[in-house]
């Protein structure tokens, strides 16, 4: 127990952290780029947030939350999504005073649910999420998809849709949910346990049933689309000219539904197929009343959610490598009673902006160099006794085998020299 990490969470271990540090450096860009700026917000929240903000009809809010009653007896909830918190920080702050849109995003948010552990299903995850707020118009929706598009493009990913839907707003919903109601009636007793649940509760989710049977009996369900009022029709017509016009390919899939309760209009997912079937990299779309629903302010957005982890599966799985920036420029080896001169040595080369360390385990000069070998360091300097009597160091090529001795004011210089 005490050395196994709990079921479902993951470490990122020193060697492999540079993914994770590529991925954020190529989110934050793309961020930028769209003007969105990153916000923070706390791992946990009050429950009450998610039972409002999510929706209580929710797999997520039902089944999938870590909530739990802290010291002064709140109950607080760790993150199981990322829009909830910054909608509430959004009204907390009064950052609809000023002129918006407001563009945010978050980067690598920790999110909590308590899902069966399986490959790309994680309890604890890790998310980009966007989020636009006050944009009615469908350039932001499309603007969103594009970016997100975008990015796991520049990634190098290939093998990548994007589907579409709109599921409506309240207006012309309601209508939609009657008829699917009356679709499902004579079918429902032959679904899962929990799509009967959903069948009372908010019919819609049970087009997002991952299991097979579900999804067969469903599969000349009504379609949403048919019944869209003429304000949701129209605006998710602008939103299809908008991608067609930046040139990506997509595709409408009246089946997307998402599951979470607070989308209206516009939800998408970005989704690549794989050995084992079909995988949603990022899930996003509209929440025009989400914002009411938790504040007073009545403001529309827009945002998405992007799984880290399974970004870096999906790199994995296309073969793609990540570049991996080496530990050392520099290894200094010295022997003996040379220490404190390599130390000096080293701490000068760090002063100069140079990857370089010294043994600190009291290895021999040979098991040294192994060592140097071993992290992958293309140059070694070498303090020896005579090096050290003439005020010198010998700095050797790891790849060549090539030797330069140089006096020790000029080592910096030389290490860049050879490093480019
Ligand atoms: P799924 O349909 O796969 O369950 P979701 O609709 O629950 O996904 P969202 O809530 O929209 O997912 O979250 C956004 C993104 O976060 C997903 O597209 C996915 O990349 C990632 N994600 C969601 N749940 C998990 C999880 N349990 N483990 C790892 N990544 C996840
Ligand atoms: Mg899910």
């Amino acid at each position: 127990m005490l050395t196994q990490a709990p079921r479902g969470t993951k470490d990122v271990l020193p060697a492999e952290s540079y993914r994770w540090q590529y991925l954020e450096s190529k989110m934050r860009a793309a961020a930028a780029l769209a003007g969105y700026r990153e916000v923070r917000t706390p791992v946990f929240e009050h429950t009450e947030l998610f039972l409002r903000g999510v929706g209580d009809t929710t797999d997520i809010v039902q089944k999938e939350m870590y909530t739990f009653r802290d010291k002064g007896d709140r109950s607080v909830t760790l993150k199981p999504e990322g829009t909830a918190g910054a909608v509430r920080c959004f009204l907390e702050h009064n950052l609809y005073a000023d002129a918006l849109p407001c563009k945010m995003y978050y980067l690598n948010a920790p999110i909590f649910r308590y899902e069966n552990p399986q490959s790309g299903r994680l309890r604890e995850h890790h998310q980009f999420g966007v989020e636009c707020f006050g944009a009615k118009e469908a350039t932001a929706d499309a603007e969103l998809i594009l970016l997100a598009y975008r990015l796991l493009q520049d990634l190098g990913i290939r093998n990548l849709s994007v589907e579409i839907n709109s599921i409506g707003c309240p207006k012309c919903r309601p209508v939609y949910h009657e008829r699917l109601k009356e679709f499902l009636g004579s079918r429902i007793d032959k679904m899962c346990a929990t799509c009967r649940e959903r069948f009372d509760r908010n019919p819609l989710r049970v087009l997002d049933c991952k299991e097979k049977q579900c999804q067969e009996l469903t599969a000349d369900a009504p379609n949403m689309l048919d019944l869209l009022c003429d304000e949701c029709s129209a605006h998710f017509g602008q939103l299809q000219d908008c991608l067609r016009g930046a040139g990506i390919p997509f595709r409408v899939n009246p089946r997307i539904v998402r599951g979470l309760d607070y989308y209206t209009k516009t939800v998408f997912e970005l989704v690549t197929e794989t050995a084992d079937g079909k995988l949603t990299v990022c899930g996003g779309g509209r929440y025009d009343n989400l914002v009411a629903q938790i504040g007073e302010q009545d403001i529309p957005a827009v945002g998405f959610g992007m799984g880290l982890e399974r970004v870096l599966m999906l790199l994995d799985s296309e073969g793609i490598e990540i570049p991996k920036p080496r530990q050392y420029d520099v290894f200094v080896t010295y022997m003996g009673e040379n220490r404190p001169h390599a130390f000096a040595l080293v701490q000068a080369m760090r002063r100069e902006g140079i990857r370089a360390d010294l043994d600190h385990c009291g290895r021999s000069l040979k098991a040294q160099f192994k060592f140097a070998n071993k992290t992958g360091a293309p140059l070694t300097a070498v303090i020896g006794d005579e090096e050290a009597a003439s005020g010198s160091v010998k700095i050797k090529n790891m790849a060549t085998g090539e030797e330069t001795t140089v006096p020790v004011n000029e080592a910096c210089g030389k290490v860049r020299a050879m490093i480019g």
